[in-house]
């Protein structure tokens, strides 16, 4: 059964480990997450940003495939559909749809709308039983189109949407999505420290999870993170793999052309990316 990650995140926070959030986009991505929740014990969230969405067909497609393969794989994990990186109008479809848990991203717009429209959401989520994450302060890097600049977000600011009763509040502190570029500056504790004492028991989440050094993770989640986004990386190891078995001529050999055939190494090595981010966020043998 899916669940919102309200209580995942809480148990998190204070127990001092973090939950991954795997992005899916398809039917394969999300019985390889889905069963290596299960076969480590973890509670899970798995991300759709919009396009992604629209890429399966729609957020209604969407819930009914993962609450049907939770159901059939016999999952019995804590696990949460949630919208990622969402629009004003992408979070009431969301909702509509049976997804459990939202994001609201309003960090393009100025303070005051941010705050307003992450309210009415907070209100509308929390009477369906749904979570809600807010962001402040913009991720760098680009994911579905949008570019951002990689800011470090106001702490006060923070203060301000947290206050709003969100569950999980992503926070800029020099993260970016997809690859790192080589003069990347890294985290920036001194704002995550800053953040994390101005909203106390908030659990924080830290996008654009791949390729950051393990003891960066290490240390952000010992600063009050306890939800990591990892996209990009599933990406690589999928392509990785697949790229291999064409190369190798496997899809010519018997019926090595059979799409499940031709998928499996992919599959395979997603599971092997979503064990090693379990085991280093801490979340295995937690659920
Ligand atoms: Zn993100």
């Amino acid at each position: 059964m899916l669940v919102s990650a309200t209580e995942m995140l809480k148990k998190a926070k204070e127990g001092h480990y973090a939950v991954g959030q795997f992005n899916i986009n398809n039917l394969e991505w999300t019985k390889a997450i889905l069963q290596t929740a299960q076969e480590l014990n973890s509670p899970v969230i798995l991300g759709v940003s919009e396009g992604a969405g629209k890429y399966m067909t729609g957020f209604e497609t969407v819930a009914a495939m993962v609450k049907a393969m939770d159901k059939c794989l016999g999952i019995t994990v804590p696990v949460a559909l949630h919208l990622d990186h969402g629009t004003y109008d992408g979070c009431y479809k969301c909702i509509k749809a049976g997804f459990s848990s939202i994001m609201f991203d309003g960090s393009h717009y100025a303070i005051e709308e941010n705050i307003d429209k992450t309210k009415e959401l907070v209100a509308v989520a929390h009477q369906l039983g749904l979570s809600i994450e807010a962001e402040v302060g913009s991720i760098g890097g680009e994911e579905d189109g949008v570019v951002g600049m990689g800011e470090c977000a106001d702490p006060a600011e923070c203060k301000q949407i947290a206050d709003l009763g969100v569950d999980m509040l992503a926070a800029g502190i020099g993260n970016i999505h997809g690859k790192y570029p080589a003069n990347w500056a890294g985290l920036s504790f001194e704002t995550l420290d800053a953040i994390q004492q101005k909203t106390g028991a908030m659990p924080l989440v830290l996008h654009g999870g791949t390729g950051i050094p393990e003891d960066m993770i290490k240390k952000a989640i010992s600063l009050g993170v306890a939800k990591i986004n990892v996209n990009t990386e599933c990406q690589l190891s999928f392509q990785e793999a697949t790229r291999k078995y064409i190369e190798d001529k496997k899809d010519l050999e018997g019926k090595g052309f059979d799409p499940r055939k031709l998928l499996a190494p992919g599959v395979e090595a997603i599971k092997e990316t979503v064990k090693t981010k379990m085991e280093l966020f801490g979340s295995v043998g937690k659920a």
